[in-house]
């Protein structure tokens, strides 16, 4: 049994607001949305984060990040959209199983400075 909280979304266990399914990837909205509109792309299989991706990823990878612009039109993001990929606890990652956060709406603020 999993504990992966994404891991049991993709298998049905836990309900998500599903905006796209493939046979390899899910996109779902994010539970607690950052920007008007904030959902997230993930593999079904289960990678903790892009820190343990292999080069056998290299594809899968690729496909993540080639859905994100056609899902932000179809959501409404015509005017552009972050994508953001939180990596490790140094990267303030909390969910363990890798995904792509993308967000939009309005115009987002600029990123934080360290001033
Ligand atoms: P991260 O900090 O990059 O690991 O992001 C994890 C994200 O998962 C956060 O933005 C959470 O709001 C989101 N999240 C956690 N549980 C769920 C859930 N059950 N359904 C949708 N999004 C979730
Ligand atoms: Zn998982």
């Amino acid at each position: 049994m999993t504990e992966c909280i994404f891991c049991k979304i993709v298998q049905g266990q836990i309900p998500c607001q599903k905006i796209y399914e493939d046979d390899e990837l899910l996109a779902f909205h994010d539970i607690h949305p950052a920007a008007p509109v904030h959902f997230m792309i993930i593999p079904k299989k289960h990678v903790d984060s892009l820190s343990q991706c292999q080069a056998e990823d290299q594809a899968l990878l690729g496909k993540m990040l080639l859905q994100a612009p056609r899902l932000a039109q179809q959501t409404g993001l015509q005017q552009g959209f972050r994508t953001v990929i939180n990596t490790g606890r140094g990267g303030g990652q909390e969910v363990f199983h890798l995904h792509v956060h993308i967000l939009g709406g309005g115009v987002l603020p600029p990123l934080q400075t360290n001033k």
